[in-house]
């Protein structure tokens, strides 16, 4: 299998795709040709990584890491993604639980995925290669935590201090020696112009091999591709239907990882992307004009996107707006339209969703009838709601039990470097942790 990118270069294998990040015209990487299955296809997969494995097998195709393909599944898919069913006076749903792994929100999937592959690709002992990540919440921990301990790795995660919360805090800075947690005194855009400066500056380049782990990176699409495939099949198989999708979506990475699967000839209905007040893309799709701006703050905050990079790879694959509003549907939901549908889901489901998973079961609840009527919906829960408990708590008057997987990191002892916005800070930071060891 082959990728280039969007805008047009020599095509790489997944090895330099994963690598790289980002092509070097400034495009992102998509494969030159989807595969095509059936549902038979799936006939002797019976697990989500039995899913993963035949789903994936073609994009490692002519990859260093073909033979790897299961042992990577294995570390990705260390934690359950179990699908609940849920039901409202509007009806039921399932929702897709996608926040068991050790960070408890989704973003564990594409991170681990990444981990397990340039691990094994770049991983040196001699000459570690160091992740740089710069963070407003959720990325970071991720990141951190998929590559905690890993041999010949290392990860820089920046991000903005006193600017995120306490429990988001603790789980950027609680990892080991090979994580170096960098507290930025400034804005989350201070910490991403700092990761740009580092990339780029040729003293660095001499003591540090880095790469960066953002999020359009082809290795957070593909394993997120795997859970829709792995849904809707279980889906079809028990109902004979294809499921509808409700995305709560910002840069657009979990979503499109949707349509490829769909593209690719799984069982999957109608697509509704679940936007907050961020309006770029029901804009796009409403005036056909494709109007990036800066993005405006809400409850929702990971999905706090004013310019989605992944539109550049959704327009690729299914054309501009006049022919992508004929394949997916869009909605935005405001912050007081959050709040109503967290308190509604708590006393419906008796338990809480977080201020995103709240997006798409809000969009649920105003589908129409005929939207209803033409489709059983799956609602996609992209964080445990114990991570935005400052939010959450206090709206359903009661405390949200800790899972494990967030007790446990909230237990291990933080640590991390406080800096001024600046390249030298950086540097000398880095430096000392990483050659005074
Ligand atoms: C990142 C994130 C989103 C948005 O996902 P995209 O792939 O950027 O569209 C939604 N919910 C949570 C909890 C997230 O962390």
């Amino acid at each position: 299998m082959q990728f280039v990118s969007t805008r047009g270069t020599q095509p790489v294998n997944l090895d330099t795709a994963l690598v790289n990040g980002i092509a070097d015209d400034g495009g992102l990487y998509v494969p030159t040709e989807l595969p095509r299955f059936d549902v038979a296809d799936f006939a002797n997969a019976q697990s989500l990584k039995d899913v993963a494995a035949v789903l994936l097998a073609p994009f490692f195709e002519g990859s260093s890491l073909q033979n790897d393909l299961a042992a990577i599944l294995g570390e990705t898919f260390s934690f359950p993604i179990p699908v609940t069913r849920v039901s409202s006076s509007q009806g039921e749903a399932d929702l897709l639980e996608l926040y068991h792994g050790p960070t408890a929100a989704f973003k564990d999937v594409g991170a681990g995925f990444l981990a397990a592959c340039l691990g094994r690709l770049e991983g040196d002992d001699a000459s570690p290669l160091t992740i740089l990540v710069a963070t407003s919440g959720d990325t970071g921990g991720a990141v951190a935590a998929a590559f905690d301990q890993r041999p010949g790795m290392r990860v820089v995660v920046l991000f903005p201090d006193g600017r995120v919360s306490e429990r988001q805090a603790h789980q950027l800075t609680c990892w080991s020696d090979n994580v170096l947690s960098v507290a930025v005194s400034g804005s989350f855009d201070d910490c991403q112009a700092l990761v740009k400066a580092a990339l780029t500056d040729k003293s660095l380049a001499e003591d540090f091999r880095f790469s960066s782990a953002n999020s359009i990176n082809i290795g957070r699409l593909l394993p997120q591709a795997t859970y829709y495939a792995d849904a809707s099949l279980r889906h079809f198989r028990d109902t004979g239907n294809k499921p509808g999708f409700i995305i709560p979506t910002g840069n657009l990475g979990n979503a499109h990882a949707c349509i490829m699967a769909r593209e690719m000839g799984l069982p999957i209905g109608p697509v509704v992307l679940a936007v907050n007040e961020n309006r770029t893309i029901p804009d796009y799709l409403e005036t056909l004009e494709w109007l990036p701006r800066a993005s405006v703050q809400t409850l929702a905050s990971a999905m706090d996107v004013g310019d989605p990079s992944n539109m550049e790879r959704l327009r690729g694959l299914l054309g501009d707006a006049d022919k992508l509003r004929e394949q997916v549907s869009v909605a935005s939901v405001t912050d007081e339209q959050i709040k109503t549908s967290i308190k509604q889901d708590f006393a419906d489901f008796g338990f809480a969703t977080c201020p995103h998973t709240a997006i798409a079961t809000h969009v649920w609840r105003q589908l129409t009838d005929e939207q209803r009527a033409s489709s059983e919906w799956v609602l996609v829960a992209t964080a445990h709601p114990a991570k935005f408990e400052t939010i959450v708590e206090p709206l359903i008057e009661a405390t949200i039990p800790l899972p494990p997987e967030l007790k446990a990191i909230l237990s291990r002892p933080s640590h991390s470097v406080t800096i001024a916005p600046s390249l030298d800070a950086l540097t000398d930071s880095m430096r000392d942790r990483f050659f005074n060891i």
